[in-house]
């Protein structure tokens, strides 16, 4: 038997990391490679559980490591330590990613794409175009899922003109209204009553190293910052046993309003300070107000890794 490609994307896996998955499963799938399959490295969110719901789709199996030479493409992330246990062992085949390029090295050529677009599946939308291969409805609500909840239904900063035009044209594959549609599920992820604190700070968090400085940034959405703010004290017990636990330098959580594009910051840690001079803001009871602040990737990430 053939060997078979595990697809996968990062850790704590957001809707692009599955979407996108599923994409580039279909994708090669009619491009005749018939040995790949989409996996998940963790659980499935509510937001990513409400498109799956939509389109009546079983979620992809979960996997805790891959064996020494197991065939794998990355999707929506490059750095080892966002992705599976035993990374360092398997063979990347490819990735297709548009974050930076940090932690990540291989011993053997492969195909690699990086594109500074809102999101993965903008760039497997350009793939479907560059290999003319169409796009069926399933495929369109999907990339067009995973395009809305990276980009913030258009609001994020990290939009681009090709997210724009994407959602278009997936729009009209998918026959439906496309915003109405991402707001409820963009909503549908915003319910986080029944998560526990623990839960909460890693639904979506991401661990990173800075030459061996290892710091967290998590984020949640929300309608309503202040009705997760109830919950402050509980959030900063369950952060510093994390910082504990993993040997954490900081943990910077973003607490993101998507109806106004605002986030609040609680940071805890040795170096919060980074997280003052990334800002120019002082930390009062460990928090502080970004206003017009919703990406990670481009307004919080950067800003922060520059002074650790
Ligand atoms: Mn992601
Ligand atoms: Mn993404």
């Amino acid at each position: 038997m053939e060997k078979e490609i595990l697809i996968f994307g990062h850790k704590n896996p957001d809707t692009d990391s599955i979407c996108s998955s599923l994409v580039k499963e279909r994708l090669n799938k009619k491009l005749g490679e018939e040995n790949c399959r989409a996996v998940r490295l963790g659980k499935i969110n509510k937001e990513t559980k409400y498109v799956l719901d939509y389109l009546k789709l079983e979620e992809p199996e979960l996997i805790e490591s891959v064996n020494e030479g197991q065939e794998v493409i990355l999707i929506d992330h490059n750095e080892f330590n966002q992705s599976v246990e035993g990374i360092e062992k398997a063979k990347v085949l490819e990735v297709i990613d548009h974050h930076r390029i940090a932690n990540f090295e291989t011993s053997e050529p492969l195909y690699y794409t990086a594109k500074p677009y809102g999101c993965t599946s903008t760039i497997l939308f350009g793939e479907y175009k560059i290999n003319n291969v169409e796009i069926s409805k399933e495929e369109a609500i999907l990339m067009a899922s995973a395009i809305m909840s990276d980009i913030l239904l258009l609001k994020s900063p990290t939009t681009t003109e090709y997210d724009k035009k994407a959602l278009e044209e997936l729009e009209k594959i998918a026959g439906i209204d496309i915003k109405e549609y991402g707001l409820e599920m963009l909503k549908a992820g915003t319910d986080l009553n029944d998560f526990t604190a623990k839960e909460l700070i890693s639904l979506d968090a991401k661990s990173l190293d800075k030459n061996g400085t290892k710091f967290v940034i998590a984020q949640v959405n929300t309608v309503s910052i202040e009705d997760v703010l109830t919950r402050q004290e509980e959030l900063e017990n369950a952060i510093k046993e994390e910082i504990e636990d993993k040997g954490l330098e900081l943990f910077v959580l973003a607490i993101t309003d998507i109806l106004n594009s605002n986030s609040e910051i609680i940071a805890l840690g040795n170096k919060v300070e980074a997280v003052e001079k990334a800002f120019d803001k002082k930390l009062e009871n460990n928090r502080t107000f970004l206003e017009g602040v919703v990406s990670r990737k481009k307004q919080i990430l950067p800003n922060i890794d520059k002074h650790i």
